[in-house]
């Protein structure tokens, strides 16, 4: 029994084969830009979506069950909301695939899929919660034997509750969202100049700049009300924070922990445990690669 867990990005498709004894026994990236290219022809985007699966099932040997990994909602195999791949809402990603590869598919989201991950990947306790910060805000819960998916498989939507202290609009509709001041894009809004990325304002950082530092104090704060939250409604053994943005965790621990500390109880400190994440960009196709193992 051999795994193929497959994280469709918008930039690249990333893919990691596993064994029935969970070995990783390939890896690899493909530059699909199916984001771009179903922008560019959005009705195409679900037979790109299959081209890019095959090609990735053509890097490695024979696959027994494929897990897919999407940023959006879906549910039941279905996309609901997909904002990096245009053009999949209502696509029936699960049964075209399968009509299309011959082998069983389990389509799920990214976040909740890397929360899996990074469980396993990452060789933590459960339950774990863990947070991808990237262009947004995703997260996934792990209860120890599966991901959390909830009734409509849209369970840990939390870049979107509002607890940011400011009103700037999200990509949701809605204003205030975690995600508008803590995630990659909400760290460049708070610093002010929209053609750099995370990484270059965390250079500034290094580099002195306070304007800088206040933005990641912005976004660390923020989240470590969110972890907060979190410990007390699930109690997880830790909460771990991955994605892009977690390269900058030297600006973000801080404040986070600071604000993480002020928002549990007395009693319950020392309990929940906040952490940067071991898996890296590897964590959604890892857990797609274990949904798939079942
Ligand atoms: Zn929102």
């Amino acid at each position: 029994m051999r795994a193929l867990g497959i994280d469709l990005g918008g930039t690249n498709l990333r893919y990691l084969c596993l064994d029935h004894t969970r070995r990783i026994v390939a890896r690899g990236t493909i530059p699909a830009r199916l984001g771009a290219r179903a922008r560019e022809d959005p009705q195409a985007a679900p037979s790109l979506v299959v081209e890019a699966v095959r090609a990735a099932l053509r890097a490695v040997d024979s696959v027994d069950a494929l897990g897919v990994a999407i940023a959006g909602f879906v549910r039941e195999g279905v996309v609901v909301a997909s904002p990096n791949i245009p053009g999949l809402v209502g696509w029936d990603a699960a049964r075209a695939l399968e009509e299309a590869t011959g082998i069983p598919v389990r389509v799920h989201n990214d976040a909740s899929l890397a929360a899996l991950g990074e469980a396993v990947g990452g060789g933590w306790d459960a339950p774990l919660v863990h947070l991808t910060l990237g262009t947004g805000i995703g997260a996934g819960f792990y209860d120890g034997q599966r991901p959390w998916l909830g009734a409509h498989g849209t369970a840990m939507e939390i870049g979107h509750w509002k607890l940011a202290r400011t009103r700037r609009r999200c990509g949701c509709g809605g204003r205030g969202c975690l995600e508008t001041v803590a995630s990659a894009t909400g760290v460049v809004r708070s610093y002010g100049r929209p053609r750099l990325d995370a990484a270059a304002v965390a250079r500034l950082a290094d580099a002195g700049d306070a304007k800088a530092v206040r933005a990641f104090a912005q976004a660390g704060e923020a989240l470590g009300r969110a972890a907060a939250m979190l410990a007390l409604a699930l109690d997880p053994a830790v909460i771990t924070f991955g994605g892009g943005m977690s390269a900058a965790w030297r600006w973000l621990r801080a404040p986070l922990e600071d604000a993480f500390r002020a928002g549990v109880p007395d009693a319950l400190h020392g309990q929940t445990r906040v952490a940067r994440a071991r898996t890296g960009a590897e964590a959604g196709a890892l857990g797609a690669a274990l949904f798939a193992l079942g």
